[in-house]
C-alpha cells in the first residue's frame, strides 16, 4: 500500500528494541483519512463473507472501527488485565506483550463471539505474533471460523508472519518491513 509506505518513511521513527514509533498517524494522532484507505484496502483484501472483526485494545481499535464500516459489521475488541467481574462468561487467553515484554491476560465476553461467526482479525502491528495468537485461541474457545488476519505493519524480520503462513491462514500486511535501522526502512517487494 504505496500511501501507508509512504507515510512510514516520512513519519516513522525507529526506537531501541526494533520498535517502530508511528505516534504521527497511527498509534497516538490518527490519520482517519489514512485510516479510510487503510479499511478499504482490507475490504478489498478479505471480499469474503465476515461477520465480525476481533481486534486488541487499545491500538487496533481505531483502525478496526474504520474498517469494519467497509465490511459493515460489529467490531469487538479483546479487552487488556483482569475483570473483576468472576459472573461474566468470557473467553480467556494469555499473551505476551512485545513492546512491554511481559504477559497479561485478554478476555472477550461469549456474548459477543460464537460458533456461527467467521472473523476477521485486525491489528495495527505483527512483531512476534503474539497478541494474534491470544485472538486466535479465543476464536478457538468460541468455535468461531477465522477467515483472515489484517495487520496494517507487519515487521518482517521478526518470525510472527512467517509462523502464520505457515499454519495457512491467510495473512494480509499493508506494509512489510525487512529491514529497519535509524538510517533506513526497506519495505518487501
Ligand atoms: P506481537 O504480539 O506480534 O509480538 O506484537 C504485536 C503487538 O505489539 C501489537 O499489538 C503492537 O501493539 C505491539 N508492537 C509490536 N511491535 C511494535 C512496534 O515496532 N511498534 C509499535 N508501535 N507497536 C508494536
Amino acid at each position: 500500500m504505496r500511501l501507508l509506505k509512504e507515510r512510514i518513511l516520512r513519519d516513522g521513527e525507529v526506537r531501541q528494541g526494533n520498535v517502530l514509533k508511528v505516534d504521527k498517524f497511527l498509534n497516538h494522532q490518527c490519520d482517519i483519512r489514512l485510516f479510510n484507505e487503510i479499511g478499504q484496502e482490507l475490504r478489498a483484501r478479505f471480499p469474503q463473507e465476515i461477520t465480525k472483526i476481533l481486534t486488541i485494545e487499545a491500538s487496533g481499535i481505531g483502525i478496526a472501527c474504520i474498517a469494519g464500516q467497509y465490511f459493515d459489521v460489529p467490531v469487538v475488541f479483546a479487552k487488556k488485565g483482569r475483570h473483576s467481574n468472576q459472573d461474566e462468561h468470557l473467553y480467556r487467553a494469555t499473551v505476551h506483550s512485545y513492546t512491554y515484554n511481559k504477559d497479561y491476560e485478554i478476555t472477550v465476553s461469549q456474548e459477543f463471539i460464537g460458533s456461527q461467526d467467521r472473523v476477521l482479525i485486525i491489528d495495527d502491528f505483527l512483531a512476534n505474533g503474539k497478541a494474534v495468537e491470544g485472538l486466535l485461541d479465543i476464536l478457538c474457545q468460541a468455535g468461531a471460523a477465522l477467515v483472515g488476519v489484517g495487520i496494517v505493519i507487519e515487521k518482517g524480520f521478526q518470525d510472527g508472519g512467517k509462523k502464520l503462513r505457515e499454519r495457512g491462514i491467510d495473512l494480509q500486511s499493508l506494509a512489510i518491513i525487512d529491514k529497519m535501522d535509524e538510517k533506513q526502512i526497506v519495505f518487501r517487494e
